[in-house]
């Protein structure tokens, strides 16, 4: 397989340090063709940016909401400034990893603020986003009605059917990883199999969301390679080939975020 994307990671990662280059050259021996690195916080906007640039990848800067609640006042207009100037950079291709997590429901108010915050630079500036929701699909459909965005991917996807409408009706596109792998995810497989074949994208959220064979074989650290084996799963729950799912995925992932397209469409 040629031409995957992981529409979703966390290259920075201390985790994957020691052997980030082994890591990225096994998911390149797999058919990664590129990986979208999504930042956590002002600490780490830095490293994204360099990751993406040394190693010929995409990458994306935001506040992501369990890193709300520690922000200073200032990091949000700062992500203004950042992105702004990240414009020039090729490798630079959306606000993300932002949203509201009502799972663990830290300052939820404080949560909030910020995603309209980014919201209001992803629209001011046309970027799309990397969407994080656990438990606040409607929270989100709220605000994303108020302002507006581009579109982006709704990463790791498990709401309900009227949730998957609502989305997609706002131009999303959703993202399907390694929960994807489980038999009891019922509800998530069933979305990935229904789904409108313009509107799937696939991802690792390495090195989170282990697989139901990373699991097996005891570790809990999803590497980049894995994406290999949510697109032979996507292939098999959607009855189509291997070749069609990768040809789809990509497809989405380059209508998702146009400025990673631009990168790979001549
Ligand atoms: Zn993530």
């Amino acid at each position: 397989m040629t031409g995957l994307i992981d529409t979703h990671s966390h290259l920075q990662a201390e985790s994957l340090a020691s052997d980030l280059p082994d890591l990225i050259a096994a998911a390149r021996a797999r058919g990664v063709q590129d990986i979208v690195i999504c930042a956590g916080s002002r600490e780490d906007w830095a490293r994204c940016a360099d990751l993406a640039h040394a190693f010929g990848l995409s990458y994306m800067l935001g506040i992501h909401p369990l890193a709300a609640p520690d922000a200073g006042e200032g990091d949000a207009s700062c992500l203004a400034e950042r992105a702004q100037a990240a414009m020039d950079d090729p490798h630079f291709i959306g606000i993300g990893e932002i949203g509201i997590d009502c799972l663990v429901p830290v300052e939820l108010d404080k949560q909030e603020r910020i995603f309209a915050e980014q919201l209001r630079i992803a629209r001011r500036l046309g970027l799309p986003l990397s969407v994080h929701v656990r438990k606040s699909a409607s929270r989100l459909i709220k605000y994303l009605r108020r302002l507006p965005v581009s579109g982006g991917v709704i990463h790791a996807f498990n709401g309900s059917d009227a949730e998957r409408a609502q989305f997609l009706a706002m131009g999303f596109r959703l993202g399907f990883g390694g929960a994807a792998s489980y038999e009891g995810s019922l509800r998530i497989r069933r979305h990935l199999s229904e789904i409108p074949s313009d509107r799937w994208v696939i991802e690792t959220d390495a090195p989170d969301m282990p697989s139901s064979a990373r699991r097996d074989a005891g570790s809990l650290r999803t590497e980049p390679a894995d994406l290999a084996d949510t697109l032979a799963l996507a292939a098999r729950l959607r009855g189509i080939s291997e070749e069609e799912a990768a040809r789809q995925s990509r497809e989405n992932a380059f209508a998702a975020f146009p400025r990673l397209a631009l990168r790979h469409v001549c």
